[in-house]
């Protein structure tokens, strides 16, 4: 330890309680940040992954009895508790269900579970923690600076990265390539840093999804399982160990999973939790997410709508754009039978 990060520390204050206690509210502002990994040290910043924060905060959330996805209409009683129960068994996540059922939506919701902000060493490309670096600069640099390295604070949205699956996606995007220029400044092939970082060790210590899953060819999935089990990596043949922290939550449409791609054996075998959604089950839902996502289109021109909800309205209806989007279901169930095969229709018009 230097002298001067001693001194440092003093003028910091000591994160309040113990890593059971600790919460994204004990994060002092931003002047009293600590900004060396000593006045880090000193602080008591505990030393926890992020599935650990995440049990913790919604621990947290629970206790307070705060809601946890407010946007969220439907589920609270099957798919939020099974969800709930997947973080708190330190799990990573796969959702099943087909479109509009507010899978991505979902996910972006756990953002919230992570602490506001989080230590990072200063300049690192991967969010290296300051305790436990895991890329080349970042472990050279403690060795060689120690304590005194200086520390950033990431604000939650910035560890949060998403990608839809398509066949195009490649190895290089999820997990980096070789970057041509930093071997053109005189690195060697096999120097770790002349790797440019994909997009998942750049959401080191954050939450990773992946949308449909089973779009990703087999060869990127086995790629993206060596990286997150066996926590090393090929990039153009060479070895590369970088023990990532974070959680992976994916989606799937489970037609797809049939019938389209699959997802690898060993990668399904990660995702400890498997979360069904579903279609809105009662009319109060329905209309509770027609409402919550109705918007007024630009003008003050009438409407057409074309169709009643369960589709058997040939005629289109004028309808004011000022009238909330309860009375006009109301009016249209009110003027024909309820088709019992068109539930949950009305939501993925809507483009829940
Ligand atoms: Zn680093």
């Amino acid at each position: 330890m230097t002298g001067s990060s001693s001194a440092g520390a003093a003028a910091i204050p000591r994160f309040a309680g113990t890593l059971d206690s600790m919460s994204d509210a004990a994060i002092p502002d931003d002047a009293s940040r600590p900004a060396t990994v000593a006045q880090l040290r000193a602080s008591g910043y505990p030393n926890r992954s992020v599935k650990d924060e995440l049990r913790q905060n919604l621990l947290n959330r629970l206790e307070q009895r705060e809601p946890l996805f407010p946007s969220i209409v439907g589920f609270d009683d099957s798919v939020l508790p099974s969800l709930e129960r997947g973080v708190l068994a330190g799990h990573d996540l796969i959702l099943l269900g087909e479109r509009g059922q507010a899978k991505t939506r979902l996910i972006r919701h756990l953002v919230n579970l992570l602490d506001e902000f989080t230590p990072v060493i200063a300049g690192c490309e991967v969010n290296d923690h300051p305790y436990r670096p895991i890329c080349a600069r970042c472990r050279a640099l403690l060795a060689s600076d120690g304590d005194s390295v200086a520390i950033d604070w990431l604000p939650r949205d910035r560890r949060y990265a998403e990608k839809l699956a398509t066949p195009d996606t490649s190895v290089a995007d999820l997990v980096g390539d070789v970057d041509p220029i930093r071997v053109a400044e005189g690195r060697y092939l096999s120097d770790e840093l002349t790797i440019h970082y994909g997009l998942i060790p750049r959401t080191h210590r954050g939450i990773v999804a992946i949308n449909e899953l089973p779009d990703l060819p087999e060869r990127i999935q086995v790629a993206l399982f060596n990286i997150l089990e066996e926590r090393d990596v090929q990039i153009r043949g060479y070895q590369i160990r970088l023990p990532l922290d974070l959680l992976l939550v994916a989606t799937a449409n489970p037609e797809d999973y049939t019938h389209r791609g699959r997802i690898v054996s060993p990668l399904k075998d990660r995702f400890g939790t498997q979360v069904r959604t579903h279609y809105p089950e009662t009319l109060g839902d329905e209309i509770a997410i027609m409402d919550q996502e109705a918007r007024s289109p630009a003008g003050d021109g009438q409407i057409l709508h074309e169709g009643g909800c369960g589709g058997a309205d040939r005629g289109a209806t004028p309808i004011a754009p000022d009238q909330p989007a309860q009375r006009r279901l109301r009016a249209l169930l009110d003027r024909q039978p309820r088709d019992p095969e068109g539930r949950g229709r009305s939501a993925r018009r809507s483009g829940w």
